[in-house]
């Protein structure tokens, strides 16, 4: 056997992951080669944001504020194998996208597109008498307008990227002018703003009108990616299956009720990748939300559709993800360092086009338990954990505690738990 199959093979071997102590867990993912010693000592001591950065990077600060991470393993994107990084508090989230990326690994696993990695920045001008003559003037300047936003921000310049053209539209009484920047491994925003501050004058004067606000745009239209999967149907439990997913994604094209929820599962898992990789995930929110209103009504964001013929369930999500490996406080945290670590320290496209796959893993499992079992029945389990901690239950007895409940098909709520809590103690 060759090394590189080799290699392949020890990677897979996942076996009762989920089973395993978090220290197994840690080990297992070093077995499966997804840790450096560095990373693999940050996890064991559970490092997190020390006080003194916290203390630099917002404002007021009094402690730290922590979540769970855990690992999706099972991504298969583009032909390449990931175990990903996840931050949640929600319960069943991971096992959710865990259980939907084993069964698209089965089936040759994502395949993903980068549309382009451009962000776009606007300044909104008023007072304006004649919009043609303004429009023109800013058309004819654009060399140098662009030349005076880089020069605002010489450093991505010399990094490849800065400020490529400008977009002009009239929006009632305003003027607006797009800035298209390539912010190369960053997000950007204190990129764009800075040029944008940096043009403003300039703009002004050309146009003599008043800018009423120059800022990023977090409608990261030019930075679009695209993930796909096909699944056979019999690995989803039959055509029934298969032809229900599809039938739940065009019912959340047209009820907004449903949309927002679809989408917030869809969320569930992005959220979880950005927060991990110290990303913004107000600015993905944004971008996404806005893009899931593109059509003029607001829609579920994934399009599942079932080819009868082939048995196959095709899926696919768009969506505006311009996620960076650098900036921000990428780097700052030890948390984040070992999730980029884990994801073996991938560009901002890469790292873009995991979680795209990631949210649209998310969404099959939402929607495939949704359409089968319903989510309660996984839920509830989660849901007695819970309420067995906030009832005092210790490491050892939470298992206890929750099996008893589900073997006496009791009501899951904190009076049962409590009594059940009791009886173990007693016995
Ligand atoms: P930064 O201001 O941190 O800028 C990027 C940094 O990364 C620069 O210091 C740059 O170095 C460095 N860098 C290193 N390598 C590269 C590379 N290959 N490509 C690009 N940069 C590189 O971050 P952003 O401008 O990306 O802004 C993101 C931050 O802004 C986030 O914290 C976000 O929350 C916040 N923000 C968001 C807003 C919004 O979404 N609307 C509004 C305002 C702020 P160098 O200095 O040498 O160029």
């Amino acid at each position: 056997m060759d090394k590189n199959k080799k290699e392949q093979e020890k990677k897979k071997n996942w076996l009762g992951f989920q089973k395993k102590e978090r220290i197994e867990r840690i080990e297992m993912l070093e077995n499966n080669d997804f840790l450096d010693k560095n990373t693999k000592k940050i996890l064991l001591e559970n490092e997190n944001l020390p006080l003194e950065i916290a203390n630099q990077i917002t404002e007021n600060n009094i402690a730290t504020f922590s979540l769970p991470m855990g690992i999706a393993p099972n991504f298969l994107i583009d032909g390449k194998e990931y175990a990903v990084p996840m931050v949640t508090e929600e319960p069943s989230v991971i096992a959710a996208a865990s259980y939907a990326a084993k069964i698209i690994s089965k089936c040759k696993g994502f395949k993903t597109i980068a549309l382009d990695r451009k962000m776009i920045g606007e300044i909104a001008l008023y007072d304006i008498i004649d919009f043609e003559k303004a429009k023109n003037l800013i058309l004819k300047n654009e060399n140098k307008i662009l030349e005076i936003a880089n020069e605002a921000y010489p450093s991505i310049v010399k990094r490849g990227g800065g400020a490529i053209c400008l977009e002009i539209k009239k929006l009632e009484n305003f003027l607006v002018v797009y800035l298209t920047v390539d912010v190369k491994e960053a997000m950007g925003a204190n990129i764009l703003n800075t040029m944008l501050e940096g043009i403003k004058p300039l703009l002004e004067e050309i146009t003599n009108s008043t800018a009423l606000m120059g800022i990023l745009s977090n409608y990261a239209t030019k930075s679009l990616v695209t993930a796909t999967c096909e699944i056979d149907s019999k690995l989803l439990g039959g055509n029934h299956v298969a032809k229900k997913i599809d039938l739940a994604s065009k019912f959340a094209k047209i009820d907004t009720y449903r949309a927002a929820t679809h989408n917030k599962g869809i969320f569930n898992g992005i959220d979880a990748v950005v927060i991990a990789t110290g990303n913004d995930w107000r600015g993905i929110e944004a971008a996404g939300h806005a893009f899931a209103a593109k059509n003029g009504k607001y829609e579920g964001l994934t399009t599942w559709t079932f080819d009868e013929k082939i048995n196959k369930l095709k899926g696919e999500l768009t969506l505006p993800m311009p996620v960076a490996s650098v900036g921000g406080s990428i780097g700052l945290n030890p948390s984040v360092t070992a999730a980029f670590d884990i994801l073996k320290n991938p560009s901002a496209i890469e790292l873009a086009k995991i979680i795209v796959s990631v949210g649209l893993a998310q969404n099959l499992a939402a929607i495939k338990a949704l359409v089968t079992t319903g989510i309660q029945k996984g839920h509830m389990k989660l849901q007695a954990r819970t309420l067995a901690l906030f009832s005092g239950a210790k490491d050892g007895e939470v298992d206890l505690v929750v099996n008893t409940i589900l073997e006496k098909k009791l009501i899951i709520n904190s009076e049962n738990i409590k009594n059940i809590l009791e009886e173990i103690r007693n016995i």
